[in-house]
């Protein structure tokens, strides 16, 4: 069976596990967060000040709950917000694939509060929120250029999928499998928290937390390159894979980057490109293992399709980093092999890019306070999921930071105390 389980290896890590047939007795419940101010924060009215580092989906999401709970909030990114995974990603979301396993109540949280924040935030047109069904297939690419052969084959195919197809599967419906465009999606909710919860970006490279190098210390400042000084009740580092990167991270645990590909097309057919998420087991004509991308099209008729994946260094600069022409040449094929939509002359390559997933050593993202290190606190891990679970992330973390705890998801799992 095709894309089973979420496994280790690198080859197959950009696999995401496979919901099996428990997925459809379960019902999409809908989480409505209120992130009420807490309390304490009305009766003293003094806010806490809080400095959120890394402008990717993590902790824009965390800078939105926590303004919204009454928080003072500066956000510091050292590029550009979403420049890295968080705006190259594919944007897929799913309710239960991540069933049975560590991050299945943060995926299920998560998934119902990308529904409300879309109802909030007007998804569909401002970040192309949409429901998906979603399939599986075998595709065996033939030595001469793609011919379509399957064209009508199968019922559960849509029309323009007409590449050398087999064993055609339904794995997610509307009701359990959604998508956002990964950058509009981050933008759209920080000019939220900034037109309506006061959030300050700053642009600059954090390099230290102060006020925690004596052990038991608390935070009171991180200091960026240049020397400005930004004075916060608390700190949270949402890095991504920069926070290995990040000795006072990477002394207590690994985060490692791994590098993935992805290319967007824009047929000249766009109407014709159903809501239909594809997840391939892809056999080359060169022969060799199977190759597993997937191919997401957005609302905007563009496709987005995704695969390749390797662990690399992680350049310091974002912006620095540009796919392997290779990588980006058999993605090319993928999509002309697949649809006769998406290949050279019926579609035109809008990005070639590349971006680095955020991976722990055991396969689990380091969500809470960092220890002893009173008020600094940790997000990063997501791996190939930070999309779909960056808003239960950030609703977790606003409820630890301001009110001492999280009950929307228990973080117990996640906490940064595994690693001591
Ligand atoms: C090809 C690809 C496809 C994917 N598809 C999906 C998908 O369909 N669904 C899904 O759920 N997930 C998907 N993911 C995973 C998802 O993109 C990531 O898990 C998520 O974007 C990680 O978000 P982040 O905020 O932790 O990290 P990033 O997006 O990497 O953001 C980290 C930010 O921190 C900034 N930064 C770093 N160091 C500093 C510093 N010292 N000071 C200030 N700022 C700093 C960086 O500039 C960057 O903007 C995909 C990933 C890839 C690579």
């Amino acid at each position: 069976m095709a894309m089973i389980l979420h496994s280790l290896s690198l080859s197959s890590l950009f696999r995401r596990p496979n919901p099996n047939s428990s997925r459809t007795s379960k019902t999409a419940t809908s989480i409505h967060y209120s992130a009420s101010p807490s309390p304490h924060m009305e009766n003293t009215q003094s806010k806490k000040r809080v400095a959120v580092c890394g402008g990717g989906v993590i902790g824009v999401c965390t800078a939105y709950f926590l303004a919204k709970k009454g928080a003072a909030v500066t956000l510091i990114e050292k590029s550009s917000v979403a420049c890295a995974a968080s705006g190259k990603a594919g944007g897929f979301l799913a309710l239960d694939w991540c069933d049975n396993g560590a991050i299945s109540s943060l995926a299920r949280a998560s998934f119902n509060l990308h529904r409300s924040l879309s109802d909030e935030l007007n998804g569909p047109e401002n970040y192309g929120y949409r429901p998906l069904t979603t399939l599986s297939l075998t595709v065996t690419e033939s030595q001469t250029t793609s011919t379509s052969t399957n064209a009508g084959s199968s019922s559960i195919l849509p029309s323009w999928v007409d590449g050398p197809i087999k064993s055609p599967r339904t794995i997610g419906s509307p009701e359990t499998t959604a998508q956002v465009h990964p950058k509009l999606f981050t933008k759209t909710l920080l000019n939220k928290a900034v037109n309506d919860y006061g959030v300050e970006v700053v642009i600059g490279k954090v390099e230290r937390v102060v006020g925690v190098e004596v052990e038991g210390g608390r935070v009171d400042s991180v200091v960026l390159e240049g020397g400005r000084v930004i004075e916060s009740d608390s700190v949270v580092l949402a890095l991504g894979p920069w926070s290995g990167k990040f000795e006072m991270l990477s002394s207590i645990f690994r985060v490692y980057g791994l590098k993935a590909h992805s290319i967007v097309v824009e047929p000249k057919e766009g109407a014709s490109i159903t809501p239909h998420a594809l997840f391939l087991s892809y056999f080359p004509a060169r022969g060799g293992k199977a190759l597993d991308p997937e191919v997401y099209p957005r609302p905007t008729g563009e496709v987005y399709v995704c695969g390749m994946s390797s662990e690399q260094e992680v350049p310091d600069n974002p912006e620095e980093i540009a796919g392997d022409p290779d990588s980006i040449q058999v993605l090319k094929r993928v999509a002309r092999t697949v649809s006769s939509h998406l290949g050279e002359g019926e579609a035109q390559v809008k990005a070639e890019q590349a971006c680095f997933l955020p991976c722990t050593d055991d396969s689990i993202p380091i969500i809470g306070e960092i220890p002893g290190a009173k008020g600094c606190y940790v997000a990063t891990g997501h791996s190939c999921w930070g999309i779909l679970n960056g808003p239960a992330t950030g609703a977790a973390l606003a409820e630890l930071v301001i009110d001492g705890h999280a009950s929307i998801v228990d973080l117990s799992r996640f906490s940064p105390t595994r690693f001591v």
